[in-house]
């Protein structure tokens, strides 16, 4: 025996708070005891990235309810209450077992089955473990993990009980950074351990890490590249002493923090639904191989219209975010043409951002090609740095990473990998606002690739001048408005 919902979100995450309101604004919107929401954890839907950002301030530290969702968008907060006062079924605390496409069902862990007619899967990613690469002690009580809430209050109670230790953080990416940032701010002195040559190496160039990497070190922070731990040392009460490497150094260890990547929670559909790129795959709807299905968030691989309908699937906040909002879209306005169908795509611009100690980035599009620094890198003592770089590809902006900018800066340069803007265009902008090339070698890839001479040759194929004249006439905020598009790429709140 069970209950039947219209429709069924299942996860109660980032995406599943966005879908939860949009279903509630849409048309006519879900009438009471439509709509079921199943999540394992205890709390209804919240901004995840507040785990690795305000929640672990040492002071003043961001709590619930003032995280929930859809607060990150700057929009309403969804409370328990909320989904009450809309006749949302909130199943908490409940875990999902398995999953019947062909039924329409799904069952609890508690034994109960809950069928539905659509059904969102929202199951977002999970932290890899150690056990994976052979590292054992996972569960020891000082080793933190970061996804969840239960993981930030376990971090938060592990860095009390290590104020003026040492930590290891295991993992240069973003977890790892940005735990890095946390735990200085909380006192305690970190050496950040990875087997990559720089920190987040995925997007960031050389150059940018070694940025952040010197900014980190002033703070205290040791890096130690390229290197692997391999085991731990535990005291008799089953704490992590230290940190064994793979060249047999060891690290003292008070507190492990471990952020070495995340995999998509998909295995409940194994075998029922199209997967790819480890995620389910989906259409440009967010509708899954099932037309009853749709898939929105980290579990999401869906071809994006920008980059010529390629297959991705992002771990990041504002895909969920959308996702989510076109999935509920697409369910409430069915229809025949092509656009429909998914077939076109769907119309995103992949966008990241992070922020640490007193810095933050923002990254747009897609960091192919070469890259192409402009700016300032060395941090003015007192004041803001302003940096970073163009990805071109085929004399085309294919994305766009700054450090610092401002509100208006940030759209404009998401505008302009949105518009695919000539690099000569962009170039000229931004030298008009200051942040001219940032060497010689960013000076020579942009002559070579936007002004068509070859490298090392003196001669361009195209007006130069012709190029420059146009972009430099306008202003940032114009170049918005000149390419004809606006969006709110720019997260205005963030915990
Ligand atoms: C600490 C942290 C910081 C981050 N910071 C940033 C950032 O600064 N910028 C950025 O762009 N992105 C950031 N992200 C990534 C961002 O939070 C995710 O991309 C986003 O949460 C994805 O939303 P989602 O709904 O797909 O998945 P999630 O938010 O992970 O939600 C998935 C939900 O499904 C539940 N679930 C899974 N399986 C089951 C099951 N079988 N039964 C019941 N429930 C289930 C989970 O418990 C969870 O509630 C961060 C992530 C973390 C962990």
């Amino acid at each position: 025996m069970g209950r039947a919902f219209a429709y069924v979100i299942l996860g109660g995450g980032v995406a599943a708070g966005y879908a939860a309101l949009e279903l509630v604004r849409h048309g006519d919107g879900v009438s009471p005891g439509e709509l079921c929401i199943i999540s394992d954890e205890a709390v209804a839907p919240y901004e995840r990235p507040a785990l690795s950002k305000g929640y672990l301030l040492p002071r003043g530290a961001a709590r619930l309810p003032a995280f929930h969702t859809c607060v990150g968008a700057n929009d309403e907060l969804l409370t328990e209450q909320w989904y009450k006062d809309h006749g949302i079924e909130l199943v908490l605390g409940t875990r999902v077992v398995s999953a019947d496409v062909r039924r329409k069902t799904l069952l609890t862990a508690t034994g109960e089955t809950i069928s539905y007619k659509t059904l969102i899967v929202a199951t977002g990613a999970r932290a890899l473990e150690l056990e994976e690469f052979g590292v054992t002690r996972s569960d020891a009580t000082n080793v933190c993990y970061l996804r969840s809430l239960e993981d930030a209050d376990k971090m938060v109670g592990v860095m009390r009980s290590c104020h003026g230790g040492n930590a290891v953080v295991i993992g240069g990416g973003y977890i790892g950074m940005e735990c890095a940032a946390a735990l200085v701010a909380n006192e305690i002195k970190v050496a950040m351990v990875f087997p990559r040559k720089h920190c987040m190496d995925r997007l960031f160039t050389p150059k940018i890490a070694e940025f952040y990497e010197n900014y980190y070190a002033a703070k205290g922070v040791t890096f130690i590249k390229e290197a692997r731990v391999t085991s731990f040392e535990t005291s008799s009460d089953g704490k992590v002493t230290g940190a064994i490497l793979r060249d047999g150094r060891r690290l003292p260890a008070d507190m492990v923090v471990v952020g070495i990547g995340a995999r998509a929670n998909t295995e409940l559909f194994d075998g029922q639904l199209a997967m790819e790129k480890g995620g389910i795959k989906v259409n440009g709807r967010m509708q899954t191989s099932d037309a009853a299905v749709y898939a929105v968030g980290d579990v999401a691989a869906f071809p994006v219209a920008l980059l010529s309908g390629d297959m991705r699937r992002f771990e990041h906040v504002d895909c969920a975010r959308r996702t989510a909002r076109r999935a509920v879209a697409a369910i409430m306005e069915r229809s025949d043409g092509a656009e429909e169908r998914g077939e076109m795509g769907f119309d995103y611009l992949p966008f990241f951002y992070s922020r640490v100690f007193a810095l933050s980035w923002q990254f747009y599009g897609d960091n192919v090609g070469e890259p192409v620094h402009f700016g300032d890198f060395s941090a003015p003592a007192g004041g803001r740095p302003k940096f970073g770089a163009c990805w071109v590809s085929g004399g085309l902006v294919a994305g766009v990473f700054l450090e610092g900018g401002s509100r208006e800066e940030n759209e404009a340069v998401a505008s302009a990998v949105r518009c695919r803007a000539r690099i000569g265009d962009v170039a000229a902008e931004l030298e008009s606002r200051g942040l001219a090339f940032a060497d010689q070698e960013s000076r020579r890839k942009l002559t070579r690739r936007c002004y068509g001479l070859a490298a090392g040759g003196d001669k361009p194929t195209y007006a130069w001048h012709a190029t420059v004249g146009v972009a430099a006439a306008v202003s940032i905020a114009a170049f918005v408005y000149w390419y004809g598009w606006q969006a709110p790429y720019v997260v205005k709140r963030e915990f």
